[in-house]
Formats: C-alpha cells, structure tokens, sequence
C-alpha cells in the first residue's frame, strides 16, 4: 500500500470513529490486565459475561488472591482455558502483590515477566491503560496487514514491526483498535465485506469481494 493510500486510509476510519475503545469491560488497569489475559483465544463477548460478577467480587490482585483457585475458575469457567488462565491470573497477582504494591507496572519488560502475559497482551495494556503507541497484533490484524497491503508479515511480530513504521504518527495510538473493528466487522477472515468497505479504494487486496461474490 502507498503511503498516500495510508494515509487516507486511516483518515477515513478515524473520522467514522474518532474514539475508538476496546470492546473488553474494564475499570481499572488491573481490571483490563485481567479481561485481556482471560481473553486469549475466547470473545470479548465471553470475557465480559463472566468479568461482570467476577470484578464485583474481586477488582484486586488481593482479592483475586483471596477468592482460591476454586472460587475463580467457578466464575471463569465459561470462558475457553480457564483452568491455565486462572492459574495464570493466581500467580500474576502473586507477583503484582509481592514486587509491584499491588499495581500493574507500565513496562513492557515487567509486564512481560507476568504469567499467561505475552507480547499482545502487554501491547494492549501499554496503549489502552498508558496510552503508548503500541501494535498489539491480533488475528484480525495479522489478516488485514497481509491482505491490504498495508503491514505485509510473515509473523506478528513481523507486522507489528511493519505497523509501526508505516502508520503517521498521529494515527498510532488508535491504529490497532481501529484496525480490530475493522477486521471484526468489515474486513472478516472468511470473507471479506469490500462492497462495503469505506476504505476499499486505499486497499491492495484483488479482486475486492461484491454482496453477490460472497
Ligand atoms: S476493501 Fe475488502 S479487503 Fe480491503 S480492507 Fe476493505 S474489506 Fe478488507
């Protein structure tokens, strides 16, 4: 993709949504830290049904801590994996407890070193909680980076490089939810919805699909 064509591509998208959020529900960064760990490989919509009455019980690592594994995996167990992910919630609040003062850290590095948080989940918390312009690098942005043109990889990481040198600084910080809303609703794996596409005519993919092709 051109670099005008960049551009205009993520000028259109930031004037249908100029604010664009995360679809997990969340009030606190600690409260985000958990809906994205949970969310691994499972819906927003799953998380956010279980996070509703889980976050009333316990919006802190300690009382995360307080609730057991029993008591934690009974309020997650509607959600994909969650004997890991509640083992992996457990021990990250251990360690957000006992070296953080029961804080997130906002660095990349101390993120990291948490268990069942990788790289994406620590972009996600870095951009929505602290508002850094990072790339966290999903399904649906691993597809519309190949398939526009726009971020061309071989692997996540590959795109996110390629993001992260070709998106204009002023559409950094938004870029990767815009991208998500895009690739969920628009741009979608199986096919995607061209006709209806306001940045169709800023985009590499042939043949771009019509409502009949599809
Ligand atoms: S034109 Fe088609 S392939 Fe390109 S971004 Fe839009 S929906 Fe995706």
């Amino acid at each position: 993709m051109k670099r005008a064509d960049i551009e205009a591509f993520f000028a259109t998208l930031a004037a249908a949504n100029p604010h664009p959020q995360t679809e997990l529900e969340y009030a606190s960064v600690f409260e985000l830290l958990t809906a994205v760990l949970l969310s691994a490989q499972a819906t927003d919509v799953s998380v956010n049904k279980a996070t509703r009455s889980l976050f009333v019980l316990a919006n802190t690592p300690q009382k995360m801590l307080d609730l057991g594994l029993e008591g934690l995996e009974a309020q997650i167990k509607t959600i994909g994996l969650y004997h890991s992910k509640a083992r992996h919630l457990l021990q990250t609040c251990q360690i957000l407890v006992a070296q953080h003062g029961g804080q997130v850290p906002r660095t990349r590095e101390a993120l990291q070193a948490l268990p069942g948080v990788g790289r994406k989940t620590a972009n996600v918390v870095l951009n929505v909680a602290f508002g850094e312009p990072t790339m966290a690098v999903d399904t649906h942005i691993f597809r519309l980076g190949n398939r526009t043109g726009l971020a061309p990889g071989k692997t996540p990481l590959e795109v996110e490089q390629q993001l992260l040198k070709r998106v204009p600084a002023a559409y950094l910080v938004h870029a990767h939810h815009w991208l998500i809303l895009h690739g969920r609703y628009i741009c979608q794996a199986r096919a995607p919805h061209c006709w209806q596409c306001a940045v169709a005519s800023h985009c590499d993919f042939k043949p771009k699909t019509t409502s009949k092709s599809s």
